[in-house]
């Protein structure tokens, strides 16, 4: 093929399924034919396999427990946790809305902290301002919700000090960060619980909808795994009240073929940014920031963009596809604005983001030719 016809999309999970067909076309089988189909063999193995994943190395063990989606973790360990009506749970207005579904979900309050602008994760210096002095009006500040967004760690002992200085849960919000690292800990590891989205897009991603939770707290993992089944402890008998989201084993037996290869992907998406870096040097777009300690995981490789517009149709005209991540903050959405309690910088470095962020191309099956490609056209604009 000629370097011109070479087209580069911004994520290919097509190419993901056909490198891995035979695996996980014999993983599917096997469920089809085990005549179990929702919280099975493969369920259980799928949990044990990711908490001794997530506890490799110094990390406690991790108990963690399977659910319908990514919004649903999340919702999962608020409930676990207590965490509702005539509560407030602070994470960022810059995420995924999903996460701020996820607090009102359970009937808490959110409260969206700005971010560091280098990071674009949550602000810590605001977050001790709004547990020092909380926004008039608001319930307590029960939990918080940390995003480590893009696939780069959140400073974590930044927020972990007056939380639990306070008696507040810290909740890690994972969903782009699978195998990345603060200081050589595990993303997932650090707060009291954590979730992680297993959405198709995702660093470890299924082939439907899927998500987990984790926690050192064996008692939080067993209430939890309760709570997703109508708050079943025996079957049948609800001692509390419960949802319905479980994991299927279609996607577990999927998730166990990928878990893996997460590793290895992660280390692609990882050259695939240091070339970017490296094609980005003399021009005039700054290569993302990576704090001190922090092993990004590149979810996503995203660079700041004045005139955002322009560039996308640019790269877009030589095969090289962007994307936006995310173009409207939360607190700016219909179903959000002046509703939704905002820290007292109105988050306004989220804002400053929304305009300006773009995704490029990342995906481990991306070949050499197609990185190259991207390189080439970055040299260019
Ligand atoms: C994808 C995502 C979620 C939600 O996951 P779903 O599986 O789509 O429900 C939550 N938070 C963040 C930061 C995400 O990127």
């Amino acid at each position: 093929m000629n370097a011109q016809d070479i087209i580069v999309p911004q994520a290919d999970l097509g190419a993901a399924y056909r490198a891995q067909k035979d695996a996980i076309d014999a993983a599917v089988s096997r469920v089809l034919n085990s005549g179990w189909y929702i919280l099975g063999q493969e369920g259980a193995a799928f949990e044990r396999e990711y908490g001794a994943w997530l506890s490799g190395g110094d990390a406690p063990a991790m108990h963690a427990v399977g659910c319908a989606n990514g919004t649903d973790a999340i919702a999962l360990v608020l409930r676990g946790l207590g965490i509702g009506p005539g509560c407030t749970v602070a994470t960022v207005s810059h995420t995924a809305v999903a996460t701020v579904a996820a607090i009102e979900m359970t009937g808490a309050t959110p409260l969206l902290i700005d971010i560091d602008p280098r990071t674009f994760c949550m602000d810590p210096a605001e977050l001790l301002e709004v547990i020092r002095n909380p926004p008039a009006g608001l319930p307590p500040i029960r939990a918080v919700i940390p995003v480590h967004i893009y696939g780069h760690a959140c400073d974590m002992d930044a927020i972990l000090g007056p939380c639990r200085a306070a008696g507040i849960a810290v909740v890690e919000d994972v969903a782009q960060a699978h195998g990345g690292r603060l200081n050589g800990r595990m993303l997932g590891t650090i707060g009291d619980a954590s979730a992680f989205s297993l959405y198709p897009t995702k660093n470890l991603g299924a082939l439907g909808d899927a998500g987990i939770t984790a926690t050192p707290d064996e008692a939080l993992a067993k209430r939890m795994a309760a709570i997703r089944q109508y708050g079943w402890h025996r079957r049948y008998i609800s001692d509390e009240v419960g949802v319905n989201s479980r994991l299927d084993e279609m996607q577990a037996a999927i998730l166990r073929v990928r878990l893996p290869l997460l590793d290895r992907g992660n280390a692609r998406r990882q050259a695939i940014a240091a070339a970017y870096d490296a094609a980005l040097a003399d021009g005039p777009f700054t290569a993302p920031y990576r704090a001190p300690g922090v092993e990004h995981v590149f979810h996503q490789y995203v660079l700041r963009v004045p005139n955002r517009e322009a560039v996308m149709d640019r790269l877009r005209a030589l095969g090289v596809m962007t994307a936006i991540h995310y173009p409207v903050p939360v607190h700016e959405q219909g179903a959000y604005a002046g509703r939704i309690a905002t820290g007292p910088a109105g988050c306004a470095e989220t804002s400053r983001a929304a305009a300006e962020v773009m995704s490029l191309p990342v995906f481990p099956e991306m070949t050499d030719a197609q990185l190259e490609k991207v390189c080439a056209a970055l040299r260019t604009v």
